[in-house]
């Protein structure tokens, strides 16, 4: 047999790096420790971490005595490092989030707007503003830049956007990296992302999951192991149309009977006659009974698309988020009674319903790991001088 070339070297380096990455993820530890999180020698870890620390991804703590043994060093990701941006356009408001490589945040910003009726030229304006003033705020060099959008995303173009119509068409990563001067921003729908931020860096709902994002529309980022599952064309999760009730409520898609329809935003506003989601929360704190009608009827709502969802991709959790993050309470009892009802032998393989921990920001910081996720997936790119990367970093803050 003969020896391995240079490219199959490269490649074990490669994984390795890969390894050592999520290793530290799971936690400051000394080498020692990553050799055991890894199964790598402790030897290889060392010649691993060198450049790491010599490019600063990486910092060493002082010198921890444990009482046993030599006393160790616990890495960590510098907070130094390069950081992620995440953006988010949404149906009702714009975020920004900075995420360092371990998923800590640095920065974050959100304003409430009514993007509905928004041309791609003002949304990107605006956003383009938003990303500038929280870049300038955090002071840290940039790994770059993921968008989150409500709409689907075919190779970087939005080709689907029934809830802002303006985006429809657009090359919005594009455009928004040509409005900062960034080479690339990376684009993806806005269900997906929220689910990705479950996924990375840390494993917040296991390998199997569905996320549900509830505000205008319904969409679902579907996890299966480990991985989201995207579809043909990337139309898969399009939970808020599917059908209920045949014949029933006109849906903007087209269709009728659309769960959209009766667990929407709008839907629940309208039936619970709120002006709005705080108007709304505040109603339900002060136990109306009215209001709280109307959430659990769209919590059954909800439950027997999910349910028909389930029976179909056999995921173990549901993580319900966006809007439904904040009707939780007064939801889940509705969407638990109707996965009961309509999951086939639900008595034997109990479905998990959840509230995101992320909140509201999740979408945000999952456009974030998106750009996190490659830089530890794609060592090199951490490691490669560059404007991007690691070589002039000031330079490279917008
Ligand atoms: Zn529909």
């Amino acid at each position: 047999m003969s020896p391995p070339g240079p490219v199959h070297l490269r490649q074990v380096r490669t994984g390795n790096l890969q390894a050592l990455l999520r290793a530290v993820l799971d936690g400051p530890a000394s080498r020692a420790d990553l050799a055991t999180r890894t199964g790598l020698t402790k030897a290889t870890v060392t010649s691993l971490v060198e450049p790491l620390l010599r490019q600063r991804i990486l910092t060493e703590d002082p010198v921890v005595n444990t009482g046993r043994g030599r006393p160790s060093r616990p890495l960590r990701f510098a907070e130094e490092a390069p950081v992620a941006v995440g953006a988010e356009i949404n149906v009702r408001h714009l975020g920004v989030t900075v995420q360092r490589l371990d998923g800590t945040t640095v920065a974050e910003r959100h304003i409430d707007l009514d993007n509905r009726h928004r041309d791609a030229d003002d949304l990107i304006d605006r956003l383009a503003d938003l990303v500038r003033t929280t870049i300038t705020e955090s002071g840290v060099a940039l790994l770059g830049i993921g968008l989150a959008v409500p709409g689907i995303v075919r190779e970087g173009t939005v080709v689907h956007a029934p809830n802002v119509p303006g985006l429809t068409d657009v090359r919005i990563g594009d455009r928004l990296a040509a409005a900062l001067g960034e080479p690339a921003v990376a684009v993806d729908n806005e269900a997906n992302l929220a689910a990705l931020a479950h996924l990375w860096p840390h494993r917040l709902a296991g390998d199997d999951f569905v996320y549900v994002s509830g505000d205008v529309g319904i969409g679902a980022g579907i996890v299966l192991g480990g991985s989201l599952f995207r579809g043909r064309g990337g139309f898969a999760g399009e939970l808020g149309h599917v059908v209920i009730e045949r014949g029933g409520r006109h849906c903007a898609c087209g269709g009728q009977g659309c769960v959209e329809q009766y667990a929407g935003l709008r839907a629940i506003l309208a039936a619970a006659g709120a002006p709005g989601l705080d108007a709304l929360c505040r109603a339900l704190r002060r136990g109306d009974t009215h209001s709280r009608a109307a959430v659990n009827c769209a919590g059954s709502a909800l439950g027997t698309a999910l349910a028909s969802l389930i029976n179909v991709c056999d995921v173990a959790t549901v993580v319900l988020g966006g809007c439904y993050a904040s009707l939780f309470d007064d939801l889940a009892p509705g969407v638990r009674a109707e996965l009961g009802i309509g999951v086939l032998a639900a008595a034997r393989r109990p479905v998990t319903l959840t509230v995101s921990p992320l909140g509201r920001a999740a979408v945000a910081r999952g456009a974030a790991a998106l750009i996190t996720r490659r830089s530890c997936l794609e060592p090199e790119l951490l490691l490669a001088p560059g404007p991007s990367a690691t070589g002039d970093r000031r330079s490279t803050t917008v």
